[in-house]
């Protein structure tokens, strides 16, 4: 038994398993949803937990909407003004700037170059943007402000299936499999830990796409900021610039760098300094990988098939309940140590085997009642309804009857002398003649007639919706029919039987009684016995 049960759990858990890993953990949503459960574990960590030592030591200026609307010059600003910000930061010996331009092409008016040029050459730890267009080319800085730069990295990040921003790339590969380049993230972090880029970008975990997620410590509002105008017009303290890694970029969101995140809608500057961030304190997730994953969601599985099978609804439930607990608990443990799982897979299972296991387990019960229900309410020999039903049925449809004036009538039939059957051919072959009479009258009555077995050898139906005059001939075909049976012995005897009958309807017994109803059903029988048998009586109340 215990060996048999052990059986089904563990087949039943491996057959989830390989469905969950074949057809179900492919489908976007279900994709989608383990990542919503790793953002709520970002968003967690996020709130409880305040920017790490490296983050103070970071600045943004933020050309935010009250930039816009306090610097009287029209978007996109000249690349003077642009250098005119740089100068005025680099006057407070930052050190690094990381700005988020990428400086493509000249300008049309080369005097906005040059004064570029002169405050990048002058502040010496310039760092910009690049990126790869969606044709794949490479957009980097004009090449003669690009020899003024300390340096330049790309921003691009992979987008999820939801079209959200978790990943970050630390490199580009060429076909050949050579670095193409670095990201400016990776590039800022790497001048201020005094390390190559190409060596902090080996020790980061990457997946099969070369890509590994952000830790996203928090949103703009998390970080020291000062709005770009009060730079450009001294309106600020910037003396706590000194030795700060300083960003420099759009924040404002009526431009069009706005990404979604775990932690909600960010401005891609804000993404960098997350990454940067990632970067300088190396807290880099390790995606758990398919053996581990594949290890939890059984071992998680099989319990709760294990539930399933052997405990009652609500113990089950409740043991469900608390693995799900564990494991979202175990998931946020994990995260914290820098291990991500897929959580949704185990939990869809052990949701799915727990509303199976015991919806099945209903489904029997519900079948077994039906069963044990029929059986109750019939008699073993004949089929027919046991008289106690009988008596709850006639008792609903003489109340109907009354309420909805509706016709009813009842029939009890009696066969003639059938003692003389059971002592003549044995009460074996009566019993033979009792199962033909009742399957010859369920045969040949109405869907809807109720027919009981009222007692030995009496039957009772009970006729609704059919006029007096009707039920009268009705009743008399039923029982000419059974009078017309023939049932032959083992001797090939063919003995035939008759059955006297009362009849009563409800225009004549005038009560919602069934006591007083069947007593005048019995009355006519009764007469109809004394009258010589093989007849039926109706039953009138004078
Ligand atoms: P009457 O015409 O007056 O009805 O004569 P009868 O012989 O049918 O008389 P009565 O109703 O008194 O007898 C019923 C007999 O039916 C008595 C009993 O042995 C027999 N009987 C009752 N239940 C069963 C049964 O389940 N199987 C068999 N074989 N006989 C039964
Ligand atoms: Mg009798
Ligand atoms: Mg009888």
């Amino acid at each position: 038994m215990l060996k048999n049960n052990a059986f089904r759990v563990l087949s039943i858990s491996i057959i989830l398993c390989v469905v969950y890993a074949s057809w179900i953990s492919p489908l976007n949503p279900i994709q989608i949803a383990n990542l919503k459960i790793i953002d709520s574990f970002f968003y967690l960590s996020s709130k409880f937990n305040p920017l790490p030592k490296a983050g103070q030591d970071i600045v943004l200026i933020n050309i935010d909407d009250s930039s816009l609307r306090e610097v009287n010059i029209q978007w996109p600003w000249p690349r003077s003004v642009i250098a005119e910000i740089i100068k005025k930061i680099s006057a407070n010996a930052p050190a690094a700037i990381c700005v988020d331009f990428v400086f493509a092409g000249k300008s049309v008016d080369p005097l906005e170059d040059s004064v570029l040029m002169d405050s990048l050459k002058e502040a010496k730890n310039v760092y910009a943007a690049a990126f790869f267009g969606n044709d794949g080319k490479y957009v980097i800085p004009d090449e003669a402000l690009a020899l003024s730069l300390k340096d330049f990295g790309f921003v691009n990040k992979p987008r999820d299936v939801d079209n959200t921003i978790r990943r970050m790339r630390p490199y580009y590969l060429s076909q050949s499999g050579d670095v193409i380049d670095y990201s400016l993230s990776l590039k800022v972090a790497a001048s201020l830990m005094n390390s190559p880029p190409g060596n902090i970008a080996v020790s980061v975990p990457l997946s099969k796409e070369g890509a590994t997620y952000i830790k996203f410590y928090g949103t703009l509002d998390k970080f020291n900021s000062i709005p770009a105008w009060k730079v450009l017009k001294d309106a600020g303290d910037l003396s706590m610039l000194k030795n700060k890694l300083v960003f420099f970029g759009v924040t404002s969101e009526s431009f069009h760098d706005i990404y979604h995140t775990p932690l909600g809608i960010m401005p891609g500057m804000v993404i960098d300094l997350n990454e940067t961030l990632t970067y300088i304190n190396k807290s880099f997730f390790r995606y758990a990988g398919h053996e581990v994953n594949s290890i939890i969601l059984f071992i998680f599985v099989l319990v709760a098939v294990f539930g399933g099978i052997r405990l009652s609804i609500l113990s089950g439930i409740a043991l469900t309940a608390c693995e799900i607990l564990i494991l979202l608990s175990l998931g946020l443990f994990m995260f914290l140590k820098g291990m991500i799982i897929d959580p949704i897979g185990p939990i869809l299972l052990m949701v799915a085997a727990t509303i199976l296991l015991h919806g099945a387990r209903y489904v029997v019960l519900i079948v077994e009642n039906i069963v044990l229900r029929k059986e109750a309410v019939t008699d073993g020999l004949t089929g027919l309804y046991l008289y106690r039903y009988f008596e709850l049925q006639l008792k609903r449809e003489l109340k109907s009857a009354f309420h909805i004036n509706k016709n009813l009538a009842l029939v009890i039939y009696d066969i003639d002398h059938f003692k003389k059957i059971n002592d003549t051919y044995g009460h074996e072959f009566g019993n033979v003649v009792l199962k033909a009479i009742a399957k010859s009258l369920k045969d040949h009555s109405r869907k809807n007639n109720i027919i009981a077995r009222y007692g030995g050898e009496e039957f009772c139906i009970i006729i609704s919706d059919m006029k007096k005059d009707h039920a009268i001939k009705y009743a008399e075909r039923l029982r000419n029919m059974v009078g017309a049976l023939e049932f032959k012995t083992d001797k090939g005897e063919a003995v035939k039987a008759t059955m006297s009958a009362g009849i009563v309807t409800i225009e004549d017994a005038h009560s919602e009684d069934p006591t007083e109803f069947i007593k005048a059903a019995d009355s006519a029988l009764y007469r109809s016995k004394n009258a010589g048998r093989d007849r039926i009586t109706v039953f009138t109340s004078s």
